[in-house]
């Protein structure tokens, strides 16, 4: 039998036509209870209420496949994932990607591993560090199909972190809020130093009349070797 979170995730999921399984529902259910266990030790989330945790957290995250067709299998890298958000809401779904989680907070990274062993998520991996010594590693430098973030920091700075990670070909997509307009308008000269090009702009609800929107970045040429900078420079001294 569903428990009450089980059954609201299945039917606010309903509301974007998206199907969510029991057996997945409650693997989402368990994701929210290692959250909860580890909240003591690390700052993962402050949202503690089912319907806010469900429709804020999982429902965004999985907002991306429902906007984005995501091939069979495909590489992803979440940058700056944090509880894990919106890379484990997706793979949850989605068994055939493999997912990367990269943060650079060690405590976070410490979770994200107990999670992904106690959920039994396959094919997803934990990367501790940070993104500007990542992109400089061959193994995971523009060898992904996709790179995406949420909450990390303005378009011009987490460009710089993310689109070295993106093969030519693929996409880097931002979650963002209601208004992205104004970043966008100062992320038109990194986009283009980094080999981008800005495809679509999404603008989305979520149940409870919330409004956020998606950025979407596609690689067209090689990001130059400079980029990412030093850590913390792509942040200091965003590019414009
Ligand atoms: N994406 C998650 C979400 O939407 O809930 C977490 C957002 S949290 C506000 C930002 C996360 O980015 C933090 O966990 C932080 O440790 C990580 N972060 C910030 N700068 C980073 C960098 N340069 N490389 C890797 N992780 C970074």
């Amino acid at each position: 039998m569903k428990n009450n979170f089980e059954e609201k995730l299945i039917e606010l999921a309903k509301k974007i036509d998206i199907e969510i399984e029991e057996h997945d529902a409650v693997l989402y259910g368990l994701y929210k209870k290692e959250i909860e266990k580890w909240s003591k030790k690390v700052n993962l989330t402050s949202i503690r209420e089912d319907e806010e945790f469900i429709v804020k957290h999982i429902i965004d995250s999985l907002m991306l496949l429902k906007k984005i067709e995501i091939p069979f299998g495909a590489r992803i890298i979440d940058v700056g994932t944090g509880a894990g958000f919106p890379g484990i809401p997706i793979k949850i779904l989605r068994k055939d990607i493999n997912v990367y989680l990269m943060d650079s907070n060690k405590k976070k990274a410490d979770f994200l591993e107990n999670a992904i062993k106690n959920l039994g998520l396959k094919e997803t991996y934990v990367l501790y560090g940070r993104a500007e010594n990542f992109g400089k590693n061959p193994e995971y430098r523009e060898s992904f199909d996709f790179a995406v973030a949420r909450a990390v920091s303005a378009l011009n700075v987490i460009l710089e972190l993310c689109l070295p990670f993106v093969r030519i070909g693929g996409f880097f997509v931002a979650l963002k809020g209601k208004e992205p307009e104004k970043e966008i308008e100062q992320a038109r000269g990194a986009v283009e130093i980094l080999g981008g090009k800005i495809k679509d702009v999404i603008y989305y609800e979520l149940p409870g009349e919330i409004q956020r929107s998606m950025v979407i970045v596609e690689k067209m040429r090689k990001t130059p070797e400079k980029y990412p900078r030093r850590e913390g420079i792509p942040e200091k001294k965003p590019l414009s």
